[in-house]
This record gives structure tokens, C-alpha cells and sequence, in this order.
């Protein structure tokens, strides 16, 4: 069934949405009435955003890999589209003296068109912040103090703006089993092998970072991957 009333044994098919999550549908107002002291614990972590903060404190006595869902709070972002618009608003409205990309990572349900894109603030030399486990296990390096994370993708990908705070703390989890540099190295090559149409089996890594774009991407693929690729 497509909307089925989300209150309990009811099968009606449900008319209305919450319209705080948007997911949870509903038959009447009753049994809306009804279902609201299950849902009120869930609805929040269903409510989509384009920013959530990670932060990098625990807000518990649990350790931050044991309480990721506890570390991350909603942060919408007004100015969201571009780096400069994002990065002036995290620092007018954080207090942060510096925003810069700290990493990306790859989300653990398997897309390969689009990535989480993290922003944090530069360590002055005298700073003492926290390390920010979570996002260092995510980001495969380490990350100071608290980190605004976005959903982002190579330019013309089709990337969901907006996400649930439920999604990124399962992303999050999964990179406390699963190795950050392996996982983007694997998501990067299939991207770049369906882009390209370039078979890419075997090569483990592509570093592209001193890619001349005037050359020919076969190239540019046989010198990045020391030889492993050839055309
Ligand atoms: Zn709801
Ligand atoms: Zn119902």
C-alpha cells in the first residue's frame, strides 16, 4: 500500500502528512491525535535538512562513536548553493573565524553521484579543540572541534539537497566498521569509470590531484594510477 495510516492497527490509507517530518501519513485527525506520543520521539530524526552540525564535545557521558546520534543537531542553512554563501553563514552565525572544506565521505547506502561534504573551521596553532572522532573516522583524517556537514557532488550530479538526520547518523555509524579512504577510493573509481566509460577494475586509487586538463583523459589515468590503468 502506498500510504497506509501510520497509527497503530489502523490500515486505513493515510491522507494527510505530518507536517513536520512530511513522512508519516495519516487517515483523520484522530488517529494523528492518537499516534502523536509514539511519534514524537521519531519525528524529529525525520525531518530533512541540507545542514547538520557534528559536534565534536560528547552532549553525553557516552563516548562520541557510542552516541553519534547524540553529536548531531540540525543546522539549515539560509544561503545554501554555493561554498562562499555556506562558508559566510557558518561563521556569522557559528561564531567561526575561519570555514573551509575538511572532507568528504561517501554515504553507506552505496550512491556514487553525490557525497557528504564537511566543513570545519582552521586550528589556529594555539587552539587546543577537541578532536572530533566521528567525523575523523568518517573523513579518514583527523578533525578538530564541531564540523557542519552537507550532501554535495561533482558538478551537473544529481544531489538530494535536503536529508534526515536518521540518514546521516547511518553514515556515520558505518564508517565506525568500515575504512573512510577505502570506500571513497571504490565509489571514486566507479564514478570516474562511468563517466569516462574507461574499465577500471584493478586500479586502487586515483590521485588527481595534479591532473594537466589538457591532456586526454587516458593520459591523465595511465600517469595518476602509477601505471595500473592502461588504455
Ligand atoms: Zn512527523
Ligand atoms: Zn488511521
Amino acid at each position: 500500500m502506498a500510504n497506509q495510516c501510520a497509527a497503530d492497527s489502523c490500515s486505513n490509507e493515510g491522507k494527510s502528512r505530518c507536517a513536520g517530518c512530511k513522512e508519516a501519513s495519516y487517515c483523520s485527525k484522530a488517529c494523528q491525535v492518537s499516534h502523536f506520543p509514539t511519534h514524537k520521539t521519531t519525528c524529529p530524526a525525520l525531518q530533512k535538512y541540507n545542514c547538520f552540525l557534528l559536534h565534536a564535545d560528547p552532549q553525553t557521558s557516552a563516548s562520541p562513536l557510542n552516541s553519534i546520534n547524540e553529536q548531531v543537531e540540525p543546522f539549515h542553512l539560509q544561503h545554501y548553493g554555493t561554498e562562499i554563501e555556506e562558508m559566510k553563514e557558518l561563521k556569522s552565525r557559528l561564531g567561526w573565524t575561519s570555514a573551509t572544506e575538511m572532507g568528504k565521505f561517501y554515504d553507506h547506502a552505496g550512491a556514487e553521484t553525490w557525497y557528504y561534504f564537511v566543513y570545519g573551521q582552521l586550528r589556529g596553532k594555539k587552539e587546543k579543540k577537541a578532536q572530533n572522532e566521528v567525523a575523523s573516522r568518517a573523513c579518514g583524517r583527523p578533525q578538530y572541534g564541531d564540523v557542519a556537514i552537507i550532501r554535495s557532488g561533482p558538478a551537473g550530479s544529481d544531489t538530494p539537497e535536503t536529508f534526515t538526520k536518521n540518514a546521516l547518523v547511518k553514515a556515520l555509524e558505518f564508517y565506525k566498521t568500515y575504512e573512510s579512504s577505502v570506500i571513497f577510493a571504490e565509489r571514486e573509481r566507479n564514478r570516474m569509470g562511468k563517466t569516462t566509460g574507461l574499465d577500471l577494475s584493478g586500479v586502487t586509487s586515483i590521485d588527481a590531484t595534479n591532473w594537466d586538463f589538457s591532456r586526454p583523459i587516458e593520459e591523465r589515468m595511465a600517469q595518476s594510477t602509477n601505471g595500473k590503468w592502461r588504455p
